[in-house]
């Protein structure tokens, strides 16, 4: 018998572990592991608990079950494996420092069980090292990553194992509540997991918006993205399937604009891949800078702006708007996670790890690889980050990507029935003006035009220049 380890692979079909090896039958377990509940949040913990609901009724249709135990991952794999007589057991590849620490422990603690262990290469399509500058170091820089990725040719999914593959058993142990695994209820109205919906997705979007995904992506009130990173992140939809989905989308797109929109979607594909080569080779970036300045960066402490910005209370609409969809859904649009992940680091003037401490914390989607890499992406400190000195104004970019304020005005109640110019305008408008406008919204907690100058100045101290 072979144990295979779920984690970030909740899903049947497409996924490798499942159709490959020896024919062994193959026993399915998930682990709640304490050491890896520190770094996890509501929001992902209850989509996880979906997941793992849908995927066991996918086994106990076909005679087999999910083995879902709690405690730490190295005793309870050798346990299971000891109690079913398991000699072997499979995992899909991690990428984390901590997943893989995790991982190198499990491998040891059942080489001294006599239990062989393989690691399987499921969650990408090209593996970190296989795309290499042509000196064979990992890409810093997303563009020339692209142009490999995009040339390289994919493997098709995979179906789902038989009925006779899996091992006959009744697992009895339920699956843990948020409460049992020591988690509050999530704020947010967290999108359903599993398998299905995430088929469900796919298809929808790859049957018609996939072709405006070019045009309306940037715009926030259009919904106009996939929301495939709950399901990418957590493994309910594999990647192979995804990309024939997408080929499939591109074979029948109906002109040139919706092939080229079907490339520019693509191309996300390739950032989360280029993001998780980022992350295999230098795990130190979930708290250290990519690039290196010649000098610390001079973040401020500044609890309470910190406050506003996680409230959704600063006073700059498009920000608000972002934190608090992240707030009510635990998903942010793209280009809002940008704005706000911009404000934070170059108008606060707030170190990025505050915000990605809490982006983990309230995202469905977090994963570090694409996390950290948008976060150090805005705060300039990245691979392939905005230059320092690019700063985005977050009134024309809430002018340029929500111009008729729909967004805004969706998530912060305060400011609907107020006219889009004078949202646009709030940084401008007199306090008298604004106080008539809408009275319960704050004014702008900082001055946008002040804070660019020293955020200019901090980073040329941080880069050994005089920055007064
Ligand atoms: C500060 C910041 C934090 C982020 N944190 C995360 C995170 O924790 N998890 C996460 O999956 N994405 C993260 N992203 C990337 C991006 O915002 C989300 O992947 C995207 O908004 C998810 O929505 P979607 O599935 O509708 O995306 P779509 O536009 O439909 O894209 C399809 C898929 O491509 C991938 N993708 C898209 N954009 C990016 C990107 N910029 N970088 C890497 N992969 C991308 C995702 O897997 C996404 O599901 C972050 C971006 C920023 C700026």
């Amino acid at each position: 018998m072979r144990l295979h380890w779920h984690r970030t692979d909740l899903r049947p079909s497409d996924n490798l572990a499942l159709v490959t090896g020896d024919d062994d039958p193959i026993l399915p377990v998930y682990v709640f592991d304490p050491r890896i509940l520190t770094h996890a949040a509501p929001p992902r913990v209850a989509f996880v608990r979906d997941s793992l609901a849908a995927l066991r009724e996918w086994y106990r249709a076909r005679e087999s079950d999910l083995v879902v135990v709690r405690g730490e991952a190295p005793a309870e794999l050798a346990r299971l494996a000891d109690e079913h007589g398991a000699d072997a057991a499979s995992w899909a590849q991690a990428y984390s420092g901590l997943g893989r620490r995790r991982d190198d422990r499990v491998a040891d603690r059942l080489a001294d069980a006599g239990v062989e262990t393989r690691v399987v290469q499921d969650h990408l399509h090209h593996e970190p090292g296989s795309i290499t500058t042509n000196d064979g170091d990992p890409y810093s820089v997303y563009s020339y990553f692209w142009k490999k990725w995009r040339d390289r040719e994919k493997s098709p999914s995979v179906s789902a194992p038989g009925a006779d593959r899996l091992a006959d058993v009744d697992a009895e142990t339920p699956i843990p509540t948020l409460a049992d695994l020591g988690f509050d209820d999530p704020e947010a109205t967290v999108p359903p997991g599993g398998y299905e919906e995430a088929r469900h997705r796919l298809n929808d979007f790859c049957s018609g918006p996939i072709y405006r995904y070019e045009a309306a992506r940037d715009r926030p009130a259009a919904d106009a993205t996939s929301r495939l990173s709950p399901h990418l992140t957590h493994g309910t939809v594999g990647v192979r399937t995804v990309h024939d989905r997408v080929v499939r989308a591109r074979e029948t797109a109906p002109d040139e604009d919706a092939r080229e929109a079907v490339e520019t979607f693509r191309g996300e594909l390739a950032w989360r891949e280029f993001y998780h080569h980022v992350l295999y080779f230098d795990p130190q970036v979930v708290t250290e800078n990519y690039r290196e300045y010649e000098n610390p960066i001079e973040w401020r402490e500044d609890p309470e702006a910190l406050r506003a910005w996680t409230d959704g209370e600063t006073g700059y609409p498009i920000v608000d708007a972002g934190m608090r969809q992240l707030r009510a859904e635990a998903w942010m649009h793209n280009r809002v996670r940008m704005i706000v992940a911009s404000f934070l680091t170059k108008d606060l003037l707030i170190d990025w790890r505050e915000g990605y401490d809490w982006f983990r914390r309230k995202l469905v989607d977090h994963n570090p690889a694409n996390d950290n890499g948008g976060w150090q992406w805005a705060a300039s400190t990245g691979t392939d980050a905005q230059p320092y000195f690019r700063i985005f104004n977050p009134m024309t970019q809430g002018e340029r990507h929500d111009p008729d304020a729909e967004y805004i005005r969706e998530y912060v109640p305060e400011l609907r029935g107020v006219d889009p110019e004078l949202i646009h305008d709030w940084h401008d408008l007199s306090p008298a003006r604004r106080r008539e406008a809408a009275p319960d919204y704050p004014a702008p907690i900082v001055d946008h035009g002040e804070r660019r100058e020293r955020a200019l100045a901090m980073f040329e101290r941080a880069r050994g220049e005089d920055g007064d």
